[in-house]
């Protein structure tokens, strides 16, 4: 089953405390279901003093959130979408829009 939301998409969060804020997939994690979004769920993360280490103290970074707390915004319609599978003559599988039925790849 290849994935719904995939890097570069632009995606709205639809739950949680970040609900309505909207931006880009930095990165996808299929096997966990789990997306990264640009500025959502920010988490500060506190480092060690380590002499090893370049950065010391608090870094702030996107963590994962699930993909049911996300809908793709259509590159069509523009509006949030639920996204659907189309498979193509030469077996190719692409996404489609669920609101305006347009490929989405
Ligand atoms: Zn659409």
């Amino acid at each position: 089953m290849p994935s719904k939301i995939r890097r570069d998409d632009t995606v709205i969060v639809t739950a949680g405390k970040n609900k309505g804020t909207q931006g880009n997939v930095r990165r996808s994690i299929p096997d966990k279901n789990r997306v990264i979004v640009e500025g959502v769920n920010i988490i500060k993360r506190h480092l060690r003093n380590d002499p090893g280490l370049a950065q010391s103290g608090i870094v702030e970074q996107e963590a994962a959130i699930h993909v049911s707390n996300v809908q793709l915004i259509c590159t069509e319609c523009n509006e949030p979408t639920r996204v659907g599978f189309r498979s193509l003559e030469d077996g190719r599988k692409v996404r489609i829009c669920k609101k305006c039925n347009e490929t989405i790849d």
